[in-house]
């Protein structure tokens, strides 16, 4: 086999066993061997940068960069729909078609899925376009970033169309949402509040490679175009499924009024064990015929009508405000309800957020709440009853002193949190910061797990970090339920950490803001948490996406003598503080300070590694040609309108090779 056919081959399979995962639900290989051929093909391609193809399945991972995102104009209009709250409003709703169509209307019962509305087009059976609905007339183009969303086909199967437009939502299911969540939780930042915010927030990142982690879906339910050889609703979603879009399969054929009702019945209730949000049915008229003989209005079509799911309300009693003291210290307020039942669960307890929402609600213990279980996975108390207020209510006091070390609490100005300043003396800050420090993403301790650290501290063991070098196996043993054999894996698995490289370690620590992005850029700027200690907060602001929050609080962790002495203990016990001698080979200043743009593909090396040999010795990336940039990186293929700009602003165009020649 050649090795055009072998690229070929790899990227069908990959795309069907992407199509069998994403799309149907039901992977038929290994993460890991999928994993393998796509390393196959990734190696393939770059080798052969001459079968280039920018709907490759190794295009997921993302990696592009948008500065500003175009706005385009949609070649068909993206309609709103028409709301209605009650049958009858449905009923009156028929009795309009009726007047305009004449014998049998059957109606398409679609869920409402609620993200972000999106229109797709594809030509010869390749996505060129992915614009967002904007104000209907035009939207933006987030093609890059949508190509990242793996149930978005980037090539068609089977007997499309030439050309054609496809609707859709781009949803974060609950599942993706709560984990992007914890993570956040993890770094000390605020939770994204909802599903379809942070759906819509994802298609506007300039980052392509960061979209790509995110675990987005992409639900159609309409085609547009001309000359597409649909007769029906129902039939354009079978057709779609067919050709490789995830189209759910909830949708049914309803013959009458009542049966649309039955649907709308059934997943009033059912809708809540479907893993994305939804917050209505869509009910559209199938025939398409029938729907051009009954139009638009100025915003609408006339032939489709949203029935939209009332937010299951409840009220219950506000038995007692608690407060929960999170790893950074942050204070959350909790209420704990009178339990109720609400949209198939049992509820008994509610996020308070902060002390704002305390007094904006002027919530009360002994009040009657109202709660609502809505766009967030967590319940939410939207108003008191105050009809039902007892006479004697007092207004609820913010507490003062931590709950857990009775330490005075602070609150910066600007921010909502209050926290606990006991950074080393408060036990949930002790035990959420090793908890975060042995994780998998951070020092990944195997034989160690979150409960485990919980019982080290409490049984006086350990109290930071740096203890864990120091446990034995004795002492380990001593604890409930613990084994020989898990004792051992446990010292074995913190003795392998100090092989975990200084990055991570960096993330490991725990300072506030400081994620696993800015430990990366953190280590790569200063080397050594030496250096990184040393630095002001003036330092700090110079390096790329720093800003002075995370500036700020780098350096209030180095000012503590307790952090210090910690850092010095980890130094002792062999744990790695600064980067490896052979990450430093490579690295120089040799580029600092000069801008590259790399355009085309390249003989002798991938566009990501050139990006990297950029990086390493100290030049920055763009994406597009200014009078700033210093250098353009051209390979084959390099587009006529970049060319162009670089000449007219005169900006030297070079080679791999003479770029090679620049960091010799
Ligand atoms: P609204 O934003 O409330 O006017 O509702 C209209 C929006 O519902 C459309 O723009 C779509 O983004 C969205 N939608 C969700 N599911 C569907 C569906 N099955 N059919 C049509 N539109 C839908
Ligand atoms: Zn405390």
């Amino acid at each position: 086999m050649d090795i055009k056919q072998q690229i070929e081959t790899l990227r069908n399979e990959l795309r069907q066993h992407n199509y069998n995962y994403y799309v149907l639900d039901n992977a038929t290989i290994s993460d890991y061997e999928f994993d393998v051929r796509l390393k196959q093909l990734q190696e393939l391609e770059t080798q052969h940068p001459e079968f280039f193809d920018a709907n490759s399945p190794s295009q997921r991972v993302g990696g592009q960069v948008t500065k500003n995102f175009e706005t385009v104009q949609h070649e068909h209009r993206m309609y709103s729909l028409d709301n209605s709250y009650s049958k009858e409003d449905l009923l009156d709703w028929e009795t309009r078609i009726k007047k305009v169509v004449e014998g049998k209307v059957e109606y398409v019962c679609e869920l409402k899925y609620d993200g972000a509305s999106i229109s797709l087009t594809y030509v010869n059976g390749n996505i060129t376009k992915a614009v967002t609905r904007g104000d209907g007339v035009q939207g933006d183009d987030v093609t890059t970033n949508v190509k990242t969303i793996r149930s978005v086909p980037l090539q068609l199967q089977g007997d499309f169309p030439t050309k054609f437009d496809i609707r859709g939502e781009i949803v974060l299911p609950f599942a993706g949402f709560n984990k992007m969540n914890e993570e956040r939780i993890e770094i000390g930042e605020e939770p994204y509040r909802n599903p379809r915010n942070t759906a819509s927030g994802s298609l506007k990142l300039q980052d392509s490679a960061e979209v790509a982690k995110r675990p987005l879906e992409c639900l159609l339910y309409n085609i547009t175009g001309n000359n597409i050889n649909i007769s029906t609703q129902f039939e354009s979603l079978e057709k779609a499924r067919k050709w490789g879009f995830k189209v759910p399969t909830a949708a049914k054929l309803a013959n009458s009024m009542d049966e649309v009702f039955e649907f709308i019945d059934y997943w009033n209730v059912h809708r809540h064990n479907l893993p994305y949000e939804t917050d209505g049915v869509v009910i559209k008229v199938n025939d398409l015929q029938q729907q051009e003989e009954l139009g638009y209005t100025a915003k609408s079509p006339r032939w489709a009508m949203a029935y939209k799911f009332q937010a299951e309300q409840v009220s219950t009693r506000l038995n007692e405000i608690t407060y929960q003291v999170g790893r950074t210290g942050a204070i959350t307020p909790v209420a704990n309800l009178e339990p109720v039942q609400l949209a198939g669960t049992t509820v008994k307890r509610a996020s308070l957020h902060n002390a704002d929402q305390i007094e904006k609600l002027d919530i009360r213990v002994g009040d009657e709440v109202f709660v609502e279980k809505g766009g967030e996975i967590i319940p939410k108390i939207i108003a008191v009853d105050l009809a039902k207020r007892p006479a004697d209510s007092q207004p609820t006091q913010y507490i003062t002193h931590c709950p857990e070390c009775d330490t005075e609490l602070v609150r910066t100005e600007g921010e909502a949190q209050h926290y606990c300043p006991n950074y080393n003396g408060c036990k949930p800050q002790i035990i959420g910061r090793i908890q975060h420090y042995i994780s998998r993403k951070a020092m990944d301790i195997e034989g160690l797990g979150g409960e485990t650290v919980a019982l080290l501290v409490n049984a006086g063991l350990i109290s930071n970090y740096s203890d864990l070098y120091e446990l034995t196996k004795e002492q380990v043993i001593q604890l409930e339920r613990m084994a020989e054999k898990s004792a051992e894996n446990l010292i074995s698995g913190i003795e392998a950490s100090k092989q975990i490289p200084f990055e991570r370690v960096l993330f490991a620590l725990g300072i506030r803001y400081v994620g696993e992005t800015v430990a990366k850029k953190l280590a790569k700027h200063y080397k050594s948490i030496e250096n990184l200690s040393q630095a002001t907060i003036i330092d700090l602001v110079t390096v790329d996406e720093i800003g002075t929050r995370i500036a700020e609080s780098v350096v209030d962790f180095f000012n503590s003598e307790e952090n210090r002495h910690i850092i010095d203990r980890l130094k002792q016990f062999g744990v790695q503080l600064q980067i490896s001698a052979e990450q430093l080979a490579n690295q120089t200043d040799k580029l600092q300070g000069q801008i590259f743009v790399v355009s085309g593909v390249f003989e002798s090396l991938s566009r990501d590694e050139l990006k990297k040999l950029i990086e390493d010795n100290g030049g920055k990336v763009s994406s597009s040609i200014s009078s700033k940039t210093d250098y353009i990186i051209a390979g084959d293929n390099m587009g006529p309108s970049k060319k162009n700009k670089a000449e007219q602003l005169g900006i030297p165009i070079i080679d791999e090779y003479k770029f090679k020649e620049l960091i010799m």
